[in-house]
């Protein structure tokens, strides 16, 4: 019997190595990984520059404390704000952490900084924002909330994509929006850039913080370092996780100057945000996708398998449309998705899903044309099986 909780609908198969692109079962057998632990091990497995960084923290220390001065925080502070445009930076060691810490901040800045009675925070149906009870609350779907009343006040979800929904929600109470440009977990659903440009202006024009959630999208996934910077918008608040530390966990709140005194001494943090570890492991990772110039990689490669991605829609009744930015993809099927996977998992090609009907494609930035020309083939075949065997069903 397994001790463990049962939380997690696992899958029957116990990854125990990764390198490259590639990771391997306890029976020995190869798969190629487009799921990249959920968008996380971005460089693949074990990257050799980031393990190398990780090899030298490991000599000199492990853990300080944030009693400490840290080198290594404001190297990647200084870093992070100089590829996003943003100001400051705190370091916690998850996506929750951060949506979380933004939330604190947002209800600060209004209530310490404004010296206003504002704390109520807008999100969006189908959005994810993490698991604590703040941000499972933020969350824009039913599902994560079931069993864990009463939940937090001051949250409103309004439908994504309605402007009109957003306008009528804003109330003397609100004091930020927080959303996904692309939604992840919610089905790869990337946002109308007319719509956000009008969010923009409405969060300007009623001064609340716009919270961009970018713990999926962030640090390259789409194709630049943030996906905001493909929609022309300036958030006051961006929030990262998955992509940064190749595999290491460690996440991170950035935000305007103006929210500066709203994290004042004593206002926030935690015992492992910043470890040196997972500083090492940013820094390493951040130099590998400039170094390599990556983000033109996944844009060039992004367009290359939505290119074939789209031949699939045009092939098969099983496949719908194809959706996302860069190298967070998704393919709307006309079927549960559960199925798919298990087939091109025994083919030996990992993807995701993403909600139950769409298949997700996560894949490292070190991928090339011919593994992906390979995913589609595998793909390609497996709908086909499935169509055959849905014709013969129907004729049976
Ligand atoms: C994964 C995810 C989170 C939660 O991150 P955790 O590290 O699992 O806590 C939050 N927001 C988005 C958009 C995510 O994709």
């Amino acid at each position: 019997m397994s001790h463990l909780f049962p939380n997690y609908a696992r899958w029957p198969l116990a990854i125990v190595r990764g390198e490259g692109n590639y990771v391997w079962d306890e029976q020995g057998n190869k798969y190629l990984d487009f799921v990249s632990g959920i968008a996380v091990t971005s460089l693949g497995h074990a990257p050799a520059a980031v393990k190398e960084k990780l090899k030298q923290q490991l000599d000199q220390l492990w853990h300080s404390s944030n009693l400490f001065q840290h080198p290594l925080q404001e190297q990647l502070a200084d870093k992070l704000a100089e590829i996003s445009g943003l100001d400051r930076v705190l370091f916690c060691n998850s996506g929750a952490e951060a949506n979380e810490a933004a939330i604190k901040l947002a209800r600060r800045y209004a209530q310490k900084v404004l010296n206003q009675d504002r704390y109520e925070i807008i999100t969006f149906t189908g959005s994810f924002h993490g698991r604590t009870l703040a941000t499972l609350t933020a969350t824009g779907q039913e599902k994560v909330k079931d069993g864990f009343a009463p939940l937090p006040e001051g949250f409103v979800t309004v439908p994504f994509q309605d402007i009109e929904a957003l306008r009528e929600a804003i109330s003397s109470k609100t004091c930020a929006v927080m959303l996904e440009l692309v939604q992840g977990e919610g089905g790869v659903n990337p946002a109308d850039p007319e719509w956000v440009a009008q969010v923009a202006e409405l969060c300007r024009e009623h001064d609340l913080l716009l919270m961009i959630d970018e713990v999926q999208t962030g640090i390259g996934r789409t194709g630049s370092w943030f996906a905001f910077q493909q929609y022309g918008i300036e958030p006051d608040v961006v929030t990262v996780a998955k992509g940064l530390g190749s595999g290491f966990p460690v996440g991170a709140i950035l935000a305007k100057e103006k929210t500066n005194e709203a994290f004042g001494p004593g206002s926030h943090g935690t015992t492992f945000g910043g470890n040196p570890l997972a500083m090492a492991a940013g820094l390493g990772t951040l130099e590998e996708i400039e170094t390599h110039n990556l983000l033109s990689r996944v844009q060039e490669l992004g367009d290359y398998f939505k290119e074939h991605l789209n031949r699939l829609v045009a092939q098969s009744s099983l496949v719908k449309s194809v959706r996302g930015k860069g190298l967070l993809l998704g393919l709307q099927l006309t079927i549960p998705v559960q199925e798919v996977l298990e087939t091109t998992r025994e083919k030996g090609v990992l993807f995701l899903p993403a909600g139950p009907d769409v298949l997700r494609i996560l894949p490292p930035f070190t991928t090339n044309r011919s593994e992906i020309q390979h995913a589609v083939d595998v793909l390609s075949d497996v709908l086909e099986e499935l169509e055959d065997k849905q014709k013969q069903h129907h004729s049976a």
